[in-house]
């Protein structure tokens, strides 16, 4: 025990207070358990609030707009100039980021959680000490600990360093003072792409610099063309094998297939889609924690790590970055430490990307299906077919569906298209419920919306279209 620290007690103690950490010590104090939540930050709300979903979602809603102001004239509306201000939109974009940071603390509050400012590492398996502003804290934790302390991007290039000035990490280029009239994203993940679409929406030159990466592993195959089509129409460069090699006064130089040139770049983002977690001060060796050779603390179903009463959830743990991921398992962490019979055993985790247009994927694909012993039928339901498709003029858009072919059951859905990260919660809870093609067909979606584009998929896929043509079903 350091000198000077002070004693004190909870039921349960959950370190970060990211979407993981919050929610697990929301459902702990919800069931009736005394909780401190240890965050080190100022606020809670860990990447997502701060850095990532919600920053990058206010800045692909506005350039979406001014886009589509652009793109009006064939709906007879013609908008010459659209002004961007970008000390405005951030403005913009800071108060909803204030507004759910106040929420959170808010909540976490009213659920009496205690929050405790400072950097938390396990000293025992039942202790947790607290370096805080206000002096040296030590917990004993009397029913769990849940470690929640999130993971960073690894950069995909060494060849540009960030520097906080021409060369941006993704999350600060989310917040441009000015825009660039040409950018260089280093990247084919979705924050890459996220970020590349939204500048170019709002008006800069964009190049994505693969580095030797695939386009958007996050999604299903299957509509990754079509976001490769989206970003060819809306002007965006992709590179794949382009790597960066330094940077110019210019802007990157590069070498593809061999040749070296300079792609033009007022500033460089380099996204990573390889996460380094935030384990290494923690003191797990010490407690022999398991962990992944990347670091990342291994968890049973129940979010259990390998020492009794210490917990994981989120992007410390292995698996897909994502806060949806996040938040169920910080409830399952809790109610497990509740004593209740709960584990993180979801069907499929949607992914959702706002490139151009929107894609959203989840189950199994095709060759996934296959690889799991299915006879997959697939099926493609073409927006062009759709009435409310052309209303929002996204003719391009498409629904995919994957099912086994014997018994009908519905694998996986992947979609691109306007609001596909809307549409796309329908497939995840007919995952869940083990839903069939027919389950889903004979439901009376309204009409005209996008989400007919499942029903209509599913017919499709039973032989018995009603806006498509059988042709457009395979596999
Ligand atoms: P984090 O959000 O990283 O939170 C961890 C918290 O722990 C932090 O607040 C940190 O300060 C704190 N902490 C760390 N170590 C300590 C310590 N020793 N003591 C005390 N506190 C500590 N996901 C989506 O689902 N949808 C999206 O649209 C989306 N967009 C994204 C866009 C970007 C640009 C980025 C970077 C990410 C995006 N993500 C998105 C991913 C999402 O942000 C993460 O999956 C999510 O934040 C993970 O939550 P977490 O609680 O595990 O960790």
């Amino acid at each position: 025990m350091v000198v000077g620290e002070v004693n004190l007690g909870a039921d349960v103690v959950v370190i970060g207070g990211g979407p993981g950490g919050y929610t697990a010590a929301i459902r702990a104090a919800e069931l009736g358990l005394a909780t401190v939540l240890v965050e080190r930050d100022e606020r809670p709300g860990g990447v997502c609030l701060h850095q990532g979903c919600m920053p990058s979602k206010a800045l692909a809603s506005a350039a979406d707009l001014a886009h589509r102001a652009r793109s009006a004239e064939p709906m007879g509306l013609r908008i010459p100039t659209v002004e961007i201000d970008m000390a405005a939109l951030h403005a913009w974009q800071r108060g909803i980021v204030d507004r759910l940071s106040r929420g959170v603390t808010t909540l976490l509050q009213k659920n009496g959680v205690t929050v405790v400012r400072g950097e938390a590492a396990l000293a025992a398996h039942d202790q947790v000490a607290v370096a805080a502003s206000h002096g040296n804290e030590r917990y004993t934790a009397r029913r769990g600990i849940v470690v929640a302390t999130g993971a960073t991007a690894i950069p995909t290039t060494m060849a540009v360093h960030p520097d906080g000035a021409r060369v941006l990490r993704a999350v600060d280029a989310l917040r441009l003072e000015r825009l660039p009239s040409t950018v260089a994203v280093v990247g084919g993940d979705y924050v890459a792409v996220e970020i590349a679409v939204a500048l170019r929406k709002l008006g800069a030159a964009v190049t994505l610099l693969g580095a030797g990466h695939h386009l958007l592993p996050e999604v299903d195959g299957s509509i990754v063309p079509l976001a490769l089509r989206g970003l060819g129409r809306l002007g965006v460069a992709w590179r794949q094998a382009a790597r960066p090699l330094e940077l110019t006064d210019e802007g990157v130089l590069i070498e593809d297939g061999g040749k070296e040139e300079t792609v033009p770049a007022e500033i460089v983002i380099v996204s990573g889609s390889e996460r380094r977690p935030h384990a290494d001060e923690l003191g797990l060796d010490l407690l022999g924690v398991r962990q992944h050779d990347a670091g990342f603390i291994l968890v049973d179903e129940r979010q259990r790590t390998s020492v009794a009463g210490v917990y994981a959830v989120g992007d410390v743990t292995p698996g897909a970055a994502w806060a949806h991921r996040a938040y169920r398992q910080g409830k399952v962490a809790a109610e497990v430490i509740a004593g209740r019979p709960a584990a993180f055993d979801a069907v499929a985790v949607p992914a959702v990307v706002h490139a151009e247009p929107q894609l959203a994927s989840v189950g199994l694909g095709e060759e996934a299906a296959r690889a799991a012993g299915y006879d997959p039928a697939v099926a493609r339901f073409p927006w062009a077919a759709s009435g409310r498709a052309l209303t929002l003029g996204a003719r391009d858009g498409q629904t995919i569906v994957v099912s086994d072919r014997a018994s009908g059951l519905l694998l996986g859905a992947h979609i691109s298209g306007p609001d596909a990260s809307e549409l796309i919660g329908e497939v995840a809870l007919s995952l869940e419920m083990g839903a069939t093609l027919d389950d889903i067909a004979l439901t009376i979606h309204p009409h005209p919306t996008l989400s007919e584009s499942l029903g209509e998929a599913c017919e499709l896929a039973l032989g018995l279209p009603t806006h498509a043509l059988p042709a457009s079903a395979s596999g």
